[in-house]
């Protein structure tokens, strides 16, 4: 989690939210790293999870990620959940909930619907406050008028 809050870290220059994600291998190597870059290259599918999940894949030769763990600093979404379980990275760790867009447990658990046949672990919360709080920061700095924030992650559009 600490190499995917430094990959969150690089984030901000551009605009972009901080999000950071790193792929650990079957054997705990680094194989992928991703930052949010969506302000930066346009794309809105630029999440962290997606840069990262293809840098693996690259590094692996092959899309299947089987043995793999993903660890990323804020609950994925939707469409972070559905590359997650099409990978087939064997866990999920991450760090602050999202409970506006999170599909890992808050709003939907797309990872670990019963439907899908494969159905990454999930392990939630890890440096969650940590994670949270370079979030709440970073939107602070860029509220004119700024709110109180209710959770960690809370009131992020993303
Ligand atoms: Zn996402």
């Amino acid at each position: 989690m600490r190499l995917a809050l430094a990959e969150a870290a690089l984030a901000p220059p551009t605009g972009d939210v901080p999000v950071g994600c790193v792929v650990l291998g079957p054997d705990g190597s680094v194989i992928g790293r991703g930052h949010n870059e969506r302000e930066a290259v346009g794309d809105p599918t630029a999440h962290a999870e997606m840069v990262a999940i293809r840098e693996a894949a690259e590094a692996v030769c092959e899309w299947r990620l089987t043995g793999c763990t993903l660890v990323v600093t804020l609950e994925p979404c939707t469409m972070c959940a559905g590359a997650i379980v099409l990978s087939r990275v064997d866990r999920v760790v991450y760090g602050a909930v999202d409970d506006k867009a999170g599909a890992a447990g808050s709003l939907w658990d797309v990872i670990r619907d019963r439907r899908l046949n494969h159905r990454p672990e999930v392990v939630p919360g890890v440096l969650a406050e940590e994670c949270g709080a370079v979030l709440t920061s970073f939107f602070d700095g860029h509220r004119a008028d700024p709110a109180p924030v209710k959770a960690p992650g809370a009131g992020k559009d993303f």
